[in-house]
């Protein structure tokens, strides 16, 4: 495993920012354990160490912020693992470059930071993308691996629920192909509950 110091990485338009390797699931499918990167070829997505929060704000002045329409807290690891410090990121580039944010989770950060961190979302998250997965709560657990066991797959959707209150956007999303057309139905309807957008993610975006 290669590891250097990739803070942030491009992603079609969008800035992602890649703050943790730490996470609270052991996702059978997830990239980590297939490369070091995302993008073909590209910076290895393993940090050395976590970057301060210092250090992850003077890195955007190396790119050009006005060509990205986004800037997405998602690496090799669950953002959620740091809410204070990525909540200190998205005031400073909400007020220095007034680029909407979001936030690609699992869902689990009110179990991860051991209180409810959703309302300090408010006016600082644009999107929150949560992995739903699978309509089936004993699924998800085989698949996730979440340290949080049981409680991981109502804990995410309890997260859901609540995002809506605070977050303008919110989506749950599950991988193309990984689950029956049946099942994409049930997702949807867990969405439409909720009051969230149901979105079908192309496989190689997972
Ligand atoms: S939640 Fe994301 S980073 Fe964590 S194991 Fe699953 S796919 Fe990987």
């Amino acid at each position: 495993m290669k590891k250097a110091m990739t803070i942030l990485y491009k992603v079609h338009n969008n800035l992602y920012v890649n703050l943790t390797n730490r996470c609270s699931s052991s996702c059978v499918f997830c990239l980590r354990h297939n490369g070091d990167s995302v993008v073909k070829g590209g910076d290895s997505l393993w940090l050395e160490r976590e970057p301060s929060v210092d250090e992850v704000k003077a890195e955007f002045e190396k790119f050009d912020m006005k060509s990205f329409n986004e800037v997405v807290f998602c690496g090799y690891g669950e953002p959620t693992e740091r809410i204070d410090d990525l909540l200190l990121i998205a005031a400073f580039v909400k007020e220095k470059y007034n680029k909407p944010i979001r936030i690609n989770t699992n869902g689990q950060g009110n179990l991860i930071n051991k209180r409810d961190i959703v309302p300090n979302l408010k006016g600082l998250v644009d999107t929150i993308s949560i992995s739903l997965n699978t309509p089936d709560k004993d699924r998800y657990n085989e698949i996730v691996r979440s340290i949080f066991g049981e409680q991981a797959f109502d804990a995410m959707l309890d997260f859901a629920r609540e995002a809506v209150k605070y977050v303008p956007n919110v989506v749950m999303s599950t991988v193309a192909t990984t689950i029956t057309k049946e099942e994409e139905a049930e997702c949807q309807k867990i969405c439409d509950e909720l009051g969230v957008t149901y979105r079908i993610r192309p496989f190689e975006e997972s």
